[in-house]
């Protein structure tokens, strides 16, 4: 890919770019425990953005797509935002280091990425955070690597309309080779811990489809957990979210709210609990007992959260029968991917299967990526 970037780098601008990356993201355990103030689980994946970049001179972007094979040229006023969708991801990260008290001035790049596009493995973080990154060292501009996850979200938030956490920002900016990082989504806490599943493989199988049902289902889901929230409040001050709480609390509370609202705070007080219990299983060098967690997860968003739906759960029952250590819906569901951590010797026969039989089922064949987790945002 490298290769590829400063041929065309080369052709355009005559001359080498530096060269930049960012990488795409998994999250192993910690699903709807973000808008809750609870733990997330995600590190950077050996896919990603690379770019080719050199300041120009002048106040303007120039902007090249391998992958869209498109080129784009803009300023860098709040009225230049492009036409390209692509493009706004570039432009935004520009104007948010900006509005930072960041310098940027006028540079030419060109990228290319293997993120697979709207497949949960956020290739628009990886854009946004290897563009974050590489304004900020060739600028000199000193933000911190929080802020510069910051710069992506308002990024997705102001320029791509879409009004994302801050947890694929998070992991792209911050993810290390062989580490997961733990996020801490109320206090912003971090903390790495080592994923080194040797004999063990982690793939993602994509259902490829996306029900309707989602966004008004995630509304939903959020005054649930708002109103049984409420209720332990008023006998524990303390709890601000719902992660806060104990199990025995949402007991106490069990006459007085809906059973729906009950089996939804279960679901979110028992996979705080389960993030806790992976990374101490990590620690130490235990991944059956991950991937047992993985499948509780699963089994939670399927029949608590009720997030899951016919082909994911197909994706999951299979994993079981085919002796896959663990697995699970990754994302907010109803669709995407299952995340699945298995065996070596186990993973030609569980993905052929996967691909067999859920096209039999379901009449087109899933999509299959293979993950490591790697480095995040850096320099080549
Ligand atoms: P995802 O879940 O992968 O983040 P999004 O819809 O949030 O999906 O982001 C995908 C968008 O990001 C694409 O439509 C495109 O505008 C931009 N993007 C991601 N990867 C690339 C790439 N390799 N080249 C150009 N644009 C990209
Ligand atoms: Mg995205």
């Amino acid at each position: 890919m490298k290769e590829r970037i400063q041929t065309k780098f080369q052709t355009l601008f005559g001359c080498e770019g530096d060269i930049y990356a960012s990488a795409g993201r998994i999250n192993l355990i910690g699903e709807h425990t973000d808008y809750n103030g609870g733990f997330v689980f995600p590190g950077a994946i050996d896919k990603g953005i690379m770019a080719a970049i050199k300041v120009n001179g002048t106040n303007k972007v120039k902007a090249y797509s391998l992958d869209y094979d498109e080129y784009c040229e803009f300023g860098l006023n709040e009225e230049d935002k492009p036409a390209q969708a692509w493009a706004c991801y570039v432009f935004g990260v520009c104007r948010e280091t900006i509005k930072r008290g960041g310098k940027v001035e006028g540079f030419d790049c060109v990228f290319a990425g293997d993120v697979p596009l709207g497949a949960g493995l956020s290739s628009s973080a990886a854009l946004e955070s290897t563009f974050a990154f590489a304004l900020n060292d060739i600028f000199q501009n000193g933000i911190d690597k929080f802020e510069l996850a910051k710069i992506g979200q308002s990024t997705e938030h102001n320029y791509c309309g879409v009004k994302c956490g801050i947890m694929d920002q998070f992991a792209s900016c911050f993810g290390k080779a062989g580490c997961l990082i733990r996020l801490n989504c109320k206090t912003l806490e971090y903390k790495y811990f080592p994923f080194n599943p040797k004999g063990y493989r982690l793939v993602l199988v994509d259902s490829c489809v996306k029900h309707e049902l989602a966004s008004s289902a995630y509304n939903k889901r959020r005054e649930s957990c708002e109103k049984a929230a409420a209720a332990i409040r008023k006998n524990h001050p303390e709890v601000e979210f719902l992660s806060d709480a104990k199990r025995i609390w949402l007991d106490e509370v069990r006459e007085e709210i809906s059973q729906e609202d009950f089996i939804r705070a279960e679901y979110v007080i028992g996979e705080m609990q389960r993030v806790l219990d992976v990374c101490d299983a990590l620690e130490r060098d235990d991944y059956e007992t991950v991937g047992e967690m993985m499948y509780q997860t699963h089994f939670g968003m399927s029949k608590l959260y009720e997030v899951s739906c016919e082909e994911l759960d197909f994706l999951n029952k299979l994993a079981r029968k085919y002796d896959v250590t663990g697995s699970r819906v990754m994302g907010g569901g109803f669709g995407g991917c299952t995340i699945n951590l298995v065996k070596d010797e186990l993973y030609e026969p569980f993905i052929s299967a996967a691909k067999e039989q859920f096209e039999a089922e379901f009449g087109h064949a899933p999509k299959v990526y293979d993950v490591v987790i790697s480095d995040g945002a850096r320099k080549l």
